[in-house]
């Protein structure tokens, strides 16, 4: 496990010790595989990562594991159109998501430019903006 995932992983058993969640070795693995990774998993693939780390694993602690985190806003829920609930760290640079409605592929992408114009929309209604997201769904080209 590299160093950031470590630090990572550590964070977010904090987390869980904070919420009165023993830190087992189930758990253990399903922080390691959650802070080492760099997609959009869903809860099944978590499952199956955190499995290679530890086999007794079990789905259920998974989705109990991912639902407190979630609450304590540790890990982002993504609900991509037309697929389960795909989840990553919240400590992520911000960024929206390209999703390609053929593969199922989620590609991220930051525009300093789509940035301003929704503040500069927000501002003009007279708000500021606390949140958001914004989810492009996507074809490859042929050409
Ligand atoms: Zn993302």
């Amino acid at each position: 496990m590299s160093n950031g995932a470590t630090i990572i992983r550590e964070g977010l058993e904090q987390i869980l010790r904070s919420e009165g969640i023993r830190i087992t070795q189930q758990r253990v693995a399903i922080l390691s595989a959650l802070a080492e990774s760099e997609d959009h998993p869903n809860v099944e693939e978590l499952h199956e990562r955190a499995r290679k780390l530890n086999p007794n694993v079990s789905l259920a602690t998974v989705y109990r594991t991912v639902a407190v985190l979630e609450e304590q806003k540790a890990i982002i829920r993504n609900e991509f159109e037309g697929a389960s609930a795909r989840y990553e760290l919240a400590s992520k640079e911000h960024h929206d998501h390209l999703i390609d409605v053929e593969s199922g592929d989620v590609i991220e992408f930051y525009s300093e430019e789509i940035e301003a114009i929704q503040e500069r929309i927000a501002k003009e209604m007279g708000y500021d903006i606390v949140s958001h997201r914004l989810e492009l769904y996507v074809r490859k080209r042929k050409n």
